[in-house]
């Protein structure tokens, strides 16, 4: 049996090391277009390779992506977090779990698992072809007809995709010309600009809040960022995941609801407020803030409120106070465009779920053609690795 792996990444390694190990007959041949096998594993979690998450049962790991639940759910019984971490401890590489369960290499490291993939892909001879692309795929009778950039054309029996995620529609041509329905892609994990927003003067400020994106029902909650170009963290970045579809067909131009207080309805936040103007009724303002906000926020804050932050509390007339509820409550910002985190993004759409079976990942519609993906374990690494930078402790609400 022949067996062509097309797409040297962690779902290449991992798929051509489980068929060598499978079928030991088997000549196992993996494709990869550039010269460098692995590239995404070797900067993934900062460089510290964050392979899972502590997140064990696949019914809760599944509700934790924003498509593709059932799918998932499916996929997650077959091979569960405990199989991803006995499988790398089988391959000398431990891991350990952080404090909001993200699962990294013992050693901090991503070439402890690019190591134990290569070296076990050499030991079990797979062929690894380097700058080799793959340009097409047909069938031609009971096999597979593989055409290379090479100009060289190669019969195999059975052929394993993982050429990755792409937000562009022509990668996934030539799967569309094997009889495959495509669902558009779309980007799905982005920040959002908000050029000439004086909010971006608050840049690198970290508030627990809760986003809403009007006229749509995606709500997130969580620490949300400010950034020189708008707003990032783990409320914008799941925000982003959760509305891929609906902001793409808006062409990413829409209003957001900020609630400042982590989600706290108005009523309790005007009685905390009128309690606390009671008890620091000599205090001035700008010193005395009621929601241990940061200090540069509660400054903004008040000045978009219109409030002089050296006024006594016992001064602050009602209207004023309504104005300083309503913005921390219910604040309006215009998102002009979005910004991919790094080169970090995952993308929604590809290949019809329905057309591919979540216990083996073969096709429905190609038989003998696999379809296995890398899914990104967590939001919790782009978001720890900007608060490391900020000083914070890193909250990762998704597994
Ligand atoms: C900066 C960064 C940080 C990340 N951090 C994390 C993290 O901490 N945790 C996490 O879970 N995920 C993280 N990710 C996402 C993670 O990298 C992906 O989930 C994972 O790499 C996907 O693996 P894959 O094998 O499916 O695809 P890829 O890694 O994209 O591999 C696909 C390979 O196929 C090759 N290829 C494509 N088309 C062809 C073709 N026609 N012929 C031959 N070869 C082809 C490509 O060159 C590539 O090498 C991060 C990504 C980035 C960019």
């Amino acid at each position: 049996m022949r067996v062509a792996i097309i797409g040297g990444g962690a779902a290449g390694f991992f798929s051509a090391i489980s068929a060598k190990t499978n079928h030991s007959n088997a000549e196992v041949v993996l494709f990869e277009k550039t010269d460098k096998p692995l590239a995404k594993v070797r900067i993934s979690g900062g460089g510290r390779c964050n392979v899972t998450h502590a997140c064990h049962g696949a019914r809760k790991l599944a509700s934790n992506y924003p498509r593709g639940e059932r799918f998932l759910r499916k996929a997650f019984e077959q091979f569960a977090v405990k199989d991803t971490v006995d499988w790398f401890a089988q391959r000398n590489v431990d891991l350990k779990t952080e404090l909001d369960g993200r699962m990294f290499p013992t050693t901090d490291d991503s070439r402890s698992v690019i190591t134990a993939l290569m070296d076990e892909a050499e030991q079990l001879k797979i062929q690894v072809r380097l700058k080799c692309a793959v340009i097409g795929i047909e069938r031609s009778g009971d096999r597979f007809q593989v055409s290379l950039s090479n100009d060289c054309v190669e019969l195999y029996d059975r052929v394993i995709v993982t050429t990755g995620g792409s937000p562009k529609p022509e990668t996934y041509s030539w799967l569309k010309a094997l009889g495959h329905t495509i669902v558009p892609p779309a980007p799905s994990l982005f920040t959002f600009n908000m050029p000439a927003d004086p909010i971006r003067e608050l840049m690198g400020v970290v508030v627990p809040a809760r986003v809403r994106i009007i006229g749509t029902d995606v709500e997130s909650k969580g620490p949300l960022l400010i950034t020189h170009w708008g707003m990032s963290g783990p409320a914008i970045l799941r925000a982003s995941a959760w509305g891929a579809r609906v902001l793409q067909e808006r062409g990413y131009n829409f209003s957001v609801q900020i609630n400042w207080l982590a989600g706290m309805s108005e009523d309790h936040a005007r009685q905390f407020l009128t309690e606390h103007a009671d008890e620091f009724d000599r205090k001035q303002i700008g010193n005395a803030n009621p929601f241990t906000l940061p200090k540069r926020f509660w400054s903004f804050i008040l000045n978009k409120a219109g409030v002089s932050s050296e006024s006594i509390w016992s001064q602050i007339p009602k209207k004023d106070k309504n104005r300083m509820i309503d913005l921390l409550t219910n604040d309006r910002y215009e998102v002009r465009g979005k910004t991919t985190f790094k080169e970090e993004f995952v993308t929604a759409g590809g290949i019809s779920l329905e057309e591919v079976s979540p216990f083996t990942m073969q096709s429905t519609v190609v038989p003998e053609l696999y379809l296995p993906v890398r899914c990104w374990t967590s939001m919790g690494s782009p978001v720890a690795s900007i608060f490391k930078r900020h000083g914070q402790q890193a909250i990762s609400q998704a597994c």
